[in-house]
């Protein structure tokens, strides 16, 4: 499993507020959030670094990943006024944690990207 970070909030080896849970996907407040709402999905079970590293087999569970955001948008009241989910690949997208994860940004209007 993970030798990141990630992984040892996986394993509750370090604190995290985890505010999302499934089989597959465990969701939890990003520690320096970059906007009202800032939470980010994770697979548990499967250490993909980067989307690059994604192959067909991951198919399905880059799509719950997807899927567990926007369940967790509408469950919290973010669907109406909408949301943002970013994935960053490596170095010029400015990607930190190397398994693979969604970034779910919400509560506020947002600021256009790419700069
Ligand atoms: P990236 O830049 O790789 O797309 O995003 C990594 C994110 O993980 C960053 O937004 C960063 O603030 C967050 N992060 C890094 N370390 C920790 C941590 O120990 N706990 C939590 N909750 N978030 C973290």
């Amino acid at each position: 499993m993970s030798d990141t970070i990630f992984g040892k909030i996986i394993r509750r080896e370090i604190p995290a507020t985890i505010v999302y849970e499934d089989e597959d996907i465990l969701g939890f407040k990003d520690i320096a959030p970059q906007a009202p709402v800032h939470v980010l999905f994770i697979p548990k079970h499967e250490a993909i670094p980067t989307l690059d590293d994604a192959r067909p087999e991951h198919a399905q569970l880059l799509g719950r990943l997807m899927l567990a955001a926007a369940e967790y948008a509408r469950r919290e009241g973010l669907a109406r006024d909408g949301y943002r989910v970013v994935m960053n690949c490596r170095e010029h997208a400015g990607q930190t944690v190397f398994h693979v994860h969604l970034h779910l940004l919400a509560g506020a209007p947002l600021g256009r990207f790419g700069s």
